[in-house]
């Protein structure tokens, strides 16, 4: 059995504009430095756009061939990624998933190296969420992240004077008037 690693248990600090390594680093758990395959019997991470050159190199493929056997879009807040498709649907084992765990572990998405159910998992969505789906130059990204922050808190950097300081375009974004 793999030993889990140790977190600390205090609560991160993590603002949107907190770097990666930092990020990847707070995520260190069995999800990213092991191989558990807890998350991935029924879902996938999000899959950046240099996550799939890296992917397609080690597996010797186009990233055309990739995209189309390996990978689904996933859209949030106006802005499609990609993620692994899963072999059942709406809830699935990934299909990189092997008996051994990933077999794309080396170079597996950026999303599933950031997924963490440590004490700042729920951080690490919003990171990610703010850094690689909401578009700041999207008017319809910024109403639908406005949508989600009536329900709940962010991390700092997200809020909407934050992400669009200046204070007249975002209420002719909001407005639907941009
Ligand atoms: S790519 Fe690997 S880590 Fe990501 S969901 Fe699939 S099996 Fe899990």
């Amino acid at each position: 059995m793999i030993p889990c690693r140790e977190v600390p248990k205090e609560a991160a600090h993590i603002t949107k504009s907190t770097p990666l390594n930092v990020v990847e680093e707070l995520a260190d758990t069995p999800c990213r430095s092991h191989k558990c395959t807890k998350c991935c019997e029924y879902g996938t991470g999000t899959t950046l756009p240099e996550d799939l050159k890296r992917i397609a190199h080690h597996l010797g493929i186009t990233e055309a061939e990739l995209k189309d056997k390996y990978f689904d879009p996933i859209t949030k807040y106006n802005t499609t990624h990609s993620r692994p498709k899963m072999l059942k649907q709406p809830y699935g084992p990934c299909t990189f998933l092997g008996k051994d765990g990933c077999t794309i572990h080396e170079v597996k998405p950026t999303g599933c190296r950031l997924s963490s159910w440590n004490q700042h998992g729920e951080q690490l969505n919003e990171w990610f969420d703010l850094n690689y789906f909401v578009d700041v130059n999207d008017a319809e990204s910024v109403r639908q992240w406005a949508q989600r922050l009536k329900f709940s808190s962010t991390i700092p950097g997200g809020q909407l004077h934050e992400l669009v300081p200046d204070k007249e375009k975002l209420k002719k974004m909001l407005k639907g008037e941009e």
